[in-house]
């Protein structure tokens, strides 16, 4: 299929962008990018797609996200991290079904198909919601997904726990040979769309010796690490009392840095912790709805990077961002450095749009794969509808897909060759079932959990 007439983002090595450009994709790959009037002429027998007033940029990564949160949305609102996780989230997460969760993975996934996001790292896969329902999901939505299945041993549900955790969440070591079998079995399934990675709990959910096993089979087999760390200012003085080193020192000691490593958040990191990072080319997901929902601080993406330390965005779960639309958060994550610091020029349009495409590629291991649009390459691209009220005129289309452009914009979401929406429809799900089960499965487990009579606004509701 020959795409045509588009203005094409391609985020290739010279960063080109192509006006009245055009896409030719055979099966799964990417065969020629150019002009309209060149690939025309070159494939004349083509079968073609007309994209004209469409924006074309490679689908976009989210390096973190948690599947099982969106029947969650909104459940937890204006409250502390710890309050958010102990009192709400863990309870309700302590309580889901299988059947459950994987309505909430068809919930989220159509949510980031519809809205731009072709691959996703999930990064806290527990036992008990069942892994095939997560990669069934996955195989059936079309979208590609980087799972982490939950590796933790600590037994964090007795009251001398600062972040006390749901009995129902609690997992043993065990946790570790669940998740290499869950590898064993799934990786590389759905035409190579499904990854499974090792999703660790935080140093202090996990003993020092279960991580350092955990990083020593991952260098083996070359699993993937993905891990919450450094949210917030409290996250940090656990590795001061309990390990008695800056927290990258103690990462790097037990070999979890390494640039098969994505840590999420990295809010409150020190001189120290940035130079680790960037010897180890470690990744970060930063994810900046939800740092400034739950007041945990702003990660220093800007010294991450003159440091060349390569950051991805994310969404992370509903309850905190609420949404998972990646053009919010390129656009919040380069407003928010701007602000603080005091300069305009901070994370520019051009590197939030790297930040959601080759950076994030990079992070998730695939970037020989996808996160640019080159010859040879996946097919993973979308298409964005620029003509509305709130994007024109588009005078430079990079600055239009940051700052006015939103999820619903996206009308077209190719992954791996195939095309998951089109006119802006879901192709590979009934998106009112997905809805119906979403919201059925959400009550449900509120219920299970005692927590329906108390998720409600302060204003009294009639
Ligand atoms: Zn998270």
């Amino acid at each position: 299929m020959l795409y045509t007439h588009a203005t094409i983002i391609t985020v290739d090595q010279t960063r080109r962008v192509i006006s009245d450009g055009a896409l030719l994709v055979h099966d799964d790959k990417i065969v020629d990018v150019g002009k309209t009037t060149e690939l025309t002429t070159k494939y004349p027998e083509e079968a073609q797609y007309d994209l004209s007033n469409h924006i074309v940029m490679p689908g976009m990564v989210s390096t973190h996200m948690h599947c099982v949160q969106s029947i969650l949305r909104g459940i937890a609102e204006d409250r502390d991290l710890i309050s958010w996780m102990c009192d709400r989230i863990w309870v309700a997460q302590g309580n889901i079904t299988p059947p459950e969760a994987y309505a909430a993975a068809r919930l989220s996934m159509a949510e980031m198909l519809k809205g731009g996001t072709t691959c996703f790292i999930e990064s806290l896969w527990a036992e008990r919601y069942g892994f095939d329902g997560l990669v069934k999901a996955v195989d059936e939505s079309g979208i590609r997904g980087c799972l982490g299945k939950v590796v933790m041993d600590r037994r964090a549900d007795q009251p001398e726990f600062r972040n006390r955790m749901h009995h129902g969440l609690v997992e043993d070591r065990q946790s570790l040979a669940n998740a290499v079998q869950m590898h064993d079995k799934w990786h590389g399934s759905s035409d190579g769309r499904v990854q499974v990675w090792f999703g660790a709990r935080t140093p202090g959910g996990v003993t020092t010796e279960l991580l350092t096993e955990m990083s020593s089979i991952a260098r083996e087999k070359g699993i993937r690490i993905t891990m919450h760390c450094l949210e917030e200012k409290a996250d940090r003085d656990v590795f001061d009392q309990d390990f008695k080193k800056g927290p990258m020192q103690y990462c790097e000691e037990i070999g979890l840095l390494g640039d098969r490593t994505v840590l999420i958040h990295m809010v409150w990191l020190e001189d120290d912790d940035i130079h680790r990072l960037a010897t180890t080319r470690t990744h970060i997901a930063h994810c900046p709805s939800s740092n400034m929902k739950l007041g945990s601080g702003f990660c220093p993406v800007p010294k991450l990077l003159d440091n060349n330390v390569n950051v991805g965005i994310g969404c992370d779960g509903a309850p905190c961002s609420n949404t998972l639309d990646l053009f919010q958060e390129m656009s919040l994550a380069a407003k928010l450095q701007k602000g603080l610091h005091l300069n305009p020029k901070l994370l520019p349009a051009e590197t939030m749009i790297e930040m959601a495409t080759i950076k994030g590629a990079e992070a998730v291991g695939l970037v020989d794969k996808i996160g640019s649009l080159e010859i040879g390459k996946q097919a993973d691209f979308i298409g964005i509808k620029v003509e509305n009220l709130h994007q024109v005129p588009t005078y430079d289309p990079v600055s239009t897909v940051v700052h006015a452009t939103n999820a619903r914009d996206v009308k077209l979401v190719v992954v791996n060759g195939k095309v998951t929406v089109e006119n802006g429809q879901l192709t590979t799900m009934d998106e009112a079932e997905v809805i119906r089960e979403g919201i059925k499965a959400g009550k449900a487990v509120l219920s299970r959990a005692n927590l329906a009579d108390d998720i409600h606004g302060s204003w009294p509701l009639e």
